[in-house]
């Protein structure tokens, strides 16, 4: 029913073409690595020399491998790879109203920085959600989205998970040894609504970032004021884990979009933001200083979307 293979380091290769499949090799091996570009466990066995006795290619299972326009949104299968993803979001972009698609542009311009080319045509969705690396470019942007995943485990019983609830530490997310990440739902915007990303690097091409983000806010207009309605600032490289600045964002919550806004937020987040002297990756007071131009840019941009 599936290719497998076993090499003479004992290693054993699987490569399922039915979610079944895959699900029972779960069950079989619930320590196996799944393997799509192999971006990242190709680096972990090459490079740090890890030894992984199963790997299962997930990249031929159709129910991992799709990408969906619903009425509430775009459901993604975990496998995509980030190349097919940005063919439908520019689609997509094209095809609904513009603010609809707030999300889906600020995703395109994230993956236009994200490796080059040739990772970009390999590297799945999944592979880098569930690597939880912290500077991961595309979770902060999955979080701040109000993305939901959907996980199922080897007795086929799928649940959700809010994105900004599935990273828990360093590398850590909300996946047992029995579940393996199915879809993202990413949800329309809303009129009003604006999502932007941001991600400084040494280079423009082919980096990783120093630091990253993901911002959402959803305005609303009250008594002749723009007031935010809903919000979620997102880091990355500021934490072990994709960070949701939750004070700050809860802080912007019910205030006009005005100057003292901008003022008093940046306040919270320098505290809300702790890098210590010693964090790892250095660069700290560069990084500080860009968490809070990454804000700041936000604000400029979210004022200019409003004009
Ligand atoms: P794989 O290596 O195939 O798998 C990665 C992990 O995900 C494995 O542990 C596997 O078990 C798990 N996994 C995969 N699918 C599932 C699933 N459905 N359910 C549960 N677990 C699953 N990342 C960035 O964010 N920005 C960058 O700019 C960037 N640049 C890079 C440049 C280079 C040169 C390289 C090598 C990597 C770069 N990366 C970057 C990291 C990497 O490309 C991404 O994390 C990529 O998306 C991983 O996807 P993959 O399919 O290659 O993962």
């Amino acid at each position: 029913t599936y290719l497998s293979l076993s090499g003479s380091n004992g290693r054993k290769w699987y490569r399922p073409i039915k979610l079944q499949h895959l699900l029972d090799l779960k069950a079989r091996f619930p320590d196996a690595r799944f393997v799509v570009g192999n971006t990242e466990v190709g680096i972990e066995v090459r490079l740090k020399g890890i030894h992984y006795p199963v790997l299962i290619s997930v990249a031929h299972v159709p129910e991992l491998n799709y990408i969906r326009v619903e009425d509430d949104g775009l459901e993604i299968g975990a496998g995509v790879k980030l190349s097919q993803l940005v063919d439908v979001l520019k689609k997509v972009r094209n095809n609904r109203p513009e603010y609809e698609t707030s999300s889906c542009r600020a995703l395109i311009e994230q993956i236009k920085w994200f490796a080059g080319t040739q990772i970009r045509n390999v590297a799945s969705v999944g592979g880098n959600i569930c690597t939880a690396s912290p500077i991961s470019d595309l979770n902060p942007l999955w979080m701040a989205t109000g993305a939901k995943f959907q996980i199922i485990d080897c007795k086929g019983n799928v649940r959700t998970c809010l994105a900004k609830d599935f990273f828990q530490g360093y590398r850590k997310v909300d996946l047992t040894s029995s579940e393996i990440l199915l879809s993202v739902s990413l949800p329309w915007n809303k009129p009003f609504e604006f999502v932007k990303e941001f991600k400084q690097s040494h280079r423009r091409d082919d980096d990783i970032a120093i630091v990253n983000a993901g911002m959402r806010v959803c305005l609303e207009e009250k008594d002749k004021k723009w007031v935010v309605s809903d919000a979620l600032i997102v880091y990355g490289g500021v934490a072990p884990l994709s960070f949701a600045a939750s004070k700050t964002s809860d802080f912007l919550i019910g205030k006009s979009w005005n100057k003292e806004l901008l003022q008093d937020s940046l306040k919270i987040l320098e505290k809300e933001i702790v890098l210590k002297e010693d964090a790892p990756g250095g660069m700290v007071e560069f990084r500080k200083s860009l968490t809070f131009s990454f804000f700041f840019k936000f604000f400029l941009w979210v004022c200019h979307q409003m004009d």
